[in-house]
């Protein structure tokens, strides 16, 4: 183990925050979690409230905030559509406001800040698999916007404060991920048609259904985030973090039918405005600069996610 870290997760109370703190605890660094509980929760860190290396700090990003820290993990934003959706303009204030707030929190105290960018700065792609220089195809207007827009503004934020500041930045563009930890209600596809095959409903399909992503299991993802954290780079380089397998929505559901031996049907909804119809991340960077790639395919980390959901909802598989 390296030396012990002060280390700031915003949004540390979320699907992939919570975890990232049980890893970085695990590696022996102290971890202050700020968040406002808006999609998180505190069952989500309720294992390490013993630890008196953890300390748990209700805070929204939009106000500036002070600690000596030496890093900052920056994932502070609801990453549902349903959720980011349903407050556009708060959406758009975490992650430009909670950008500058933890960027000039990591110039004074000289911390490493990593954001949590994503693959929605790519939009509706229209080159595939996406490479990191592929500037994207995204709607300024659309419903995704507040999202999309928000986390390209931080990703600009991060590269100005480097180079008027000379703050050490990382950013990591995350495609989708999923994983034990997803709330039940959290509206994203792998937690809905799970927990729609568990309770024996219809699974939602929205549009025909041959939209495709890319889904990488949680422990993957968290260890490319703590390895792109620690690597060294001369110049900032955003760099792609997924699994680069590709499925329809229809094979997607199909797997987790299948998992879960449900008698479930599909259900076909309107496709929401702006969708994109395909996305695969080109990992190579990751590849080269991290040597990371993703070891857990989708239907093993489908089996472990179904487990959670079993547990989580108190049911058993028919
Ligand atoms: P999540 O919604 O489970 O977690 C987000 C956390 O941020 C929650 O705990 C929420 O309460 C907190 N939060 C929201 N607004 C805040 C604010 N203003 N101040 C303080 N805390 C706030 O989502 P997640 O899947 O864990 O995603 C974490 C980060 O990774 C997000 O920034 C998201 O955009 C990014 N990301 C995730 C994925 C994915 O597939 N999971 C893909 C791309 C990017
Ligand atoms: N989707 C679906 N049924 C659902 C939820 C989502 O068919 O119940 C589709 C959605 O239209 C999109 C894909 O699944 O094409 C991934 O959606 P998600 O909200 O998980 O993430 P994002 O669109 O941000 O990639």
């Amino acid at each position: 183990m390296g030396v012990s870290k002060r280390i700031l997760v915003t949004g540390g109370a979320g699907f992939l925050g919570s975890y990232l703190c049980g890893r970085l605890l695990a590696q022996g660094h102290d971890v202050i979690c700020l968040d406002n509980f808006h999609t998180g929760s505190l069952d989500n860190i309720a294992a390490y409230m013993g630890s008196d290396r953890f300390r748990l700090v209700r805070a929204d990003v939009c106000e500036p905030f002070h600690a000596p820290v030496d890093q900052i993990f920056n994932l502070a934003c609801p990453a549902s559509p349903v959720h980011y959706q349903a407050d556009p303009i708060r959406t758009m204030r975490t992650n430009v406001i909670g950008a500058m707030n933890l960027l000039d929190l990591a110039t004074r105290t000289g911390a490493r800040i990593l954001q949590a960018s994503t693959s929605e700065v790519y939009g509706d792609p229209l080159v595939h698999p996406q490479p990191e220089d592929y500037r994207g195809h995204v709607s300024i207007t659309g419903i995704r916007a507040c999202y999309d827009e928000g986390k390209r503004s931080a990703e600009t934020l991060f590269y100005d404060y480097n180079r008027c500041h000379g703050t050490d930045i990382r950013i990591a563009r995350i495609f989708n991920t999923y994983g034990p930890g997803m709330r039940a209600d959290d509206g994203r596809v792998v937690s809905n048609f799970i927990v729609q095959a568990l309770k024996g409903h219809s699974l939602t399909i929205y549009g025909d259904g041959r939209q495709t992503r890319s889904f990488c299991y949680r422990d993957d993802l968290v260890d490319g985030l703590i390895r792109l954290m620690n690597s060294d780079q001369a110049e900032p380089q955003a760099i792609n973090l997924g699994n680069p397998g590709e499925f329809t929505m229809l094979e997607l559901a199909e797997m987790v039918i299948d998992l879960t031996s449900s008698k479930s049907r599909l259900l076909f909804m309107p496709l929401p405005q702006d969708d994109p119809a395909q996305r695969r991340p080109d990992i190579s960077r990751a590849q080269a600069l991290l040597d990371w790639q993703p070891c857990i395919a989708l239907r093993a980390g489908l089996k472990e996610t179904v487990a959670y959901f079993e547990r989580a909802l108190n049911v058993v598989a028919a």
